[in-house]
């Protein structure tokens, strides 16, 4: 059975916070094995991230991963959040470098993500199931995508058990990096990220700043349809659940899907998925 996990982001307003309570409650229906919460770099979200798990593990009883990201932020910062999610109970963590702010000039006490996993690893031994980033298009600042692969490497090496992609719809940049991967002696699962595409031109900035390449012919099938938001959404739904069926067939051990704390269009793709 392929693995199936939701990642959210925190809210940080009533009304996020009812739309988060309404897509968590709609999502209940999908029995993830576990959904994930982003955290802000340079702890700008640190009490959201850690607020909204408490409240998907409480409230909507979910196995819960908080995100960590280390960019500017201190050892003993980390390790009260450790402390925090081991008292409460959490079993995994998503462990990031995260982004610098600009403005920000202190990266913290890590600079790489490899690092903080070791740093786990030495601060919490075994407790921790230690998901990491991968990135099947390559990470928009890497040398190149050997460089890029050897480093995520030394993050499996530091105690990763498992790696979730950045979002990517061109299946093939996916199975060649677990294949290279692979070659390179990394065993662990590396899950693909899956972005539900329901707001083409919010999906267009993301993937420009993350290095996620949108193929020309779904660009322009989404542009051929304007203004017409559920033509966009019936498009989208098609294109990423063919995406899926093709991961999952070629030997995908799950699917973690990007919700945006939205339920609509994730629930439509694993509908139709079955
Ligand atoms: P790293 O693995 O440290 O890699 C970052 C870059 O440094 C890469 O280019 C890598 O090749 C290079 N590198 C690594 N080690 C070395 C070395 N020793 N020498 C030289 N270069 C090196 N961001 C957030 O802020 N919050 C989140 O919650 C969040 N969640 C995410 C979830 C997923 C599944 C993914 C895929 C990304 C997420 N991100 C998040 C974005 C992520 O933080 C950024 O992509 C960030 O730029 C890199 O993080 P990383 O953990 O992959 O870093």
């Amino acid at each position: 059975m392929p693995s199936i996990s939701l990642e959210f982001f925190p809210p940080k307003t009533d009304e996020q916070r009812a739309q988060l309570d309404r897509a968590a409650t709609a999502l209940q229906a999908v029995e993830p094995d576990y959904v994930s919460v982003t955290f802000g770099a340079g702890g700008s979200t640190l009490s959201y991230t850690a607020e909204t798990v408490q409240r998907l593990h409480q409230q909507h009883g979910f196995h819960v991963a908080p995100h960590l990201s280390c960019m500017g932020g201190s050892r003993a910062e980390i390790a009260a959040l450790l402390d925090e999610y081991r008292a409460a109970g959490y079993r995994r963590i998503v462990a990031l470098r995260g982004d610098l702010p600009s403005g920000m000039a202190t990266p913290g006490d890590f600079r790489y993500a490899a690092e903080l996993v070791r740093f786990i690893r030495e601060y919490s031994g075994d407790h921790f199931h230690i998901e990491v980033a991968a990135y099947p298009e390559v990470h928009p600042q890497a040398d190149d995508a050997l460089a890029d692969l050897r480093h995520f490497k030394s993050k499996v090496e530091a105690g990763a058990n498992g790696a979730i992609t950045q979002y990517f719809f061109n299946p093939d940049a996916y199975f060649r990096f677990v294949d290279d991967a692979q070659r390179l002696g990394v065993a662990v699962p590396i899950v693909p990220g899956i972005m539900p595409i329901s707001n083409f031109s919010q999906l267009k900035r993301f993937s420009d700043a993350c290095g996620a390449e949108i193929p020309r012919w779904i660009a322009k099938r989404m542009q051929a349809h304007g203004d017409d938001a559920a033509a966009i959404r019936e498009l989208g739904v098609e294109v990423v659940a063919q995406l899926c069926r093709r991961l999952l067939d070629g030997g995908a051990p799950g699917l973690h899907f990007y919700t945006l704390n939205r339920a609509r269009t994730t629930l439509a793709i694993l509908d139709r998925l079955h």
